[in-house]
């Protein structure tokens, strides 16, 4: 048997010159853990041409959601950002992934941080019940150069909150915090700078990090996570994994040229 199904493209939506989603079917033997990635590419002359992607949409969706960059030379991306509805688009059979909440010790808070596409796994966790079972509050934090890059944030503070199945966890524990570094905006600066800086624990009203109480998942570019990871390790936060669930879980949102 194939490792891939062939899925349907349902729709696109291009959000920027540079980011776009789109919608594919979903073959009902492809399961997946809110948080977790799976390779998904076209098929180039005789040969399938493969990435991994984070799925975006959660689990007990019947639709697959993927959130993309556009890299102008890219081998993939120069061609997947052309599809359109009714195209047809490789997904894998097995995913994977750290991003899991299985993977972090319970706690009080949780902390999901993401630069550019390092939101797509978010964006399934924050529709996961248990998500909103295993913490108190979960706060997700979206870092972006411009604010036109911040893709979803009507979907998570407009959409979300009418949802028939978690609105209600969503009104009362998630709290959505967006911030660019080029652009005015209402929330400005690095992300690890509003944390060692005290600013984004005053301006959402809750503790500053606590490694026996929060925990912490980020993806995003190689910069973001080493900046972060070391913030983790030099406050006591132990990295946890597959077998190990510990503070935080990190994984890469591309691998880097
Ligand atoms: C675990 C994992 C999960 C991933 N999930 C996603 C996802 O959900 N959405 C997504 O768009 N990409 C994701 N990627 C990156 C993706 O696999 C591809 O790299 C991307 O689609 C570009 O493919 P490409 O063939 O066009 O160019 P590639 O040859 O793969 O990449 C060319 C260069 O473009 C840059 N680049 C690639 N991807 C990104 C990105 N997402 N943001 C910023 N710069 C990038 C890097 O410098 C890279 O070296 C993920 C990567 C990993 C390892």
């Amino acid at each position: 048997m194939s490792n891939f199904n062939q899925e349907s493209v349902l729709s696109v939506h291009h959000w920027t010159d540079t980011l776009f989603s789109f919608t594919t079917t979903r073959d009902p033997s492809f399961r997946f853990r809110n948080g977790e990635f799976t390779m998904i590419g076209l098929r180039v002359g005789e040969k399938p041409l493969l990435r991994a992607y984070s799925v975006a949409s959660a689990n007990y969706e019947d639709r697959l959601e993927f959130f993309s960059i556009k890299v102008p030379d890219g081998p993939l991306t120069s061609r997947l950002q052309h599809l359109k509805e009714g195209d047809e688009i490789i997904v894998g059979r097995k995913a994977t992934g750290t991003l899991v909440i299985d993977n972090l010790r319970n706690g009080r808070n949780l902390y999901l941080i993401g630069t550019g596409t390092g939101l797509a796994p978010f964006l399934s966790v924050i529709k996961d019940p248990e998500t909103y079972d295993r913490f108190e509050k979960v706060v997700l934090l979206h870092g972006c150069r411009h604010v036109r890059e911040l893709a979803y944030g009507e979907m998570i503070t407009d959409k979300l909150p009418n949802d028939d199945l978690i609105g209600e966890l969503v009104r009362n524990q998630l709290i959505y915090y967006p911030t660019v570094t080029r652009d005015p905006f209402r929330n400005r600066g690095r992300i690890t700078d509003l944390i060692t800086s005290n600013k984004l624990f005053d301006d959402i009203s809750l503790p500053v990090l606590d490694a026996e109480k929060d925990r912490v998942m980020m993806c995003g570019s190689p910069a973001l996570l080493v900046d972060m990871k070391k913030l983790l390790l030099d406050h006591d936060f132990v990295e946890g994994n597959h077998g190990e669930p510990a503070d935080f879980v990190v994984e890469k949102a591309f691998a880097g040229r």
